[in-house]
């Protein structure tokens, strides 16, 4: 491999961390950075920082914001009943994108993976006990993605939940099993949605 000067080394190191981004994407980035003029460079790495300075989880939910509560949780308009739990802030963003569901949300930041030696407790999952204590929540949907994690988690949170009386139900039909929440259109998550079951 071609050693470039150290800066510039140090550059494509840091792009090729980022996920989905090679070696070779990261050099064309890199270049493309050093192609712009000072103020967009120094705009894009103030957007970096400053969006890693403001962006924090919400203290309700666990979902990314600006704002906390962030804006769905303190959304007088929204349902209280109803709690949707999501891997990610990613995936609240696509439940949003079908406009058919108003309810809460619970961001686990994480899913229950023993295999990397992730446990219930690794994930935003204690915050949810709570907050069903202090509310008046009938259904938790539970729409985890549909993989092995996705599956043993949605399981596990059955088990902690269902006894409180409330029920739990999951996300099914339409969505391809090892597929991703973020990746599904519109239609595709509608239909899960609507073809929740039990658990
Ligand atoms: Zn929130």
């Amino acid at each position: 491999m071609k050693q470039y000067p150290r800066p510039l080394a140090k550059l494509i190191g840091e792009l090729s961390k980022l996920p989905g981004i090679g070696y070779k994407t990261a050099q064309r980035l890199a270049f493309h950075i050093l192609s712009l003029d000072d103020m967009e460079a120094k705009n894009l790495a103030d957007a970096i920082v400053k969006a890693k300075e403001e962006m924090k989880y919400c203290s309700v939910c666990g979902n990314l914001t600006d704002k906390d509560p962030c804006i769905i949780c303190s959304d007088p308009t929204r349902r209280t009943d109803i709690i949707c739990v999501v891997e990610s802030p990613k995936d609240v963003a696509a439940m949003e994108r079908i406009r058919d569901y108003n309810g809460q949300y619970h961001v686990l930041n994480g899913v229950i993976s023993p295999m990397e030696g992730i446990g219930p407790d690794d994930i935003n999952l204690k915050s949810l006990i709570t907050r069903l204590q202090k509310t008046d929540v009938q259904e938790l949907i539970v729409a985890t993605n549909p993989n092995i994690e996705g599956e043993a988690t949605a399981m596990y949170i059955a088990r902690l939940i269902k006894p409180a009386g409330i029920k739990v139900t999951r996300i099914a039909h339409g969505l391809p099993v090892g597929g991703d929440l973020e990746y599904a259109d519109e239609v595709t998550l509608l239909k899960a949605v609507e073809g929740r079951r039990e658990l």
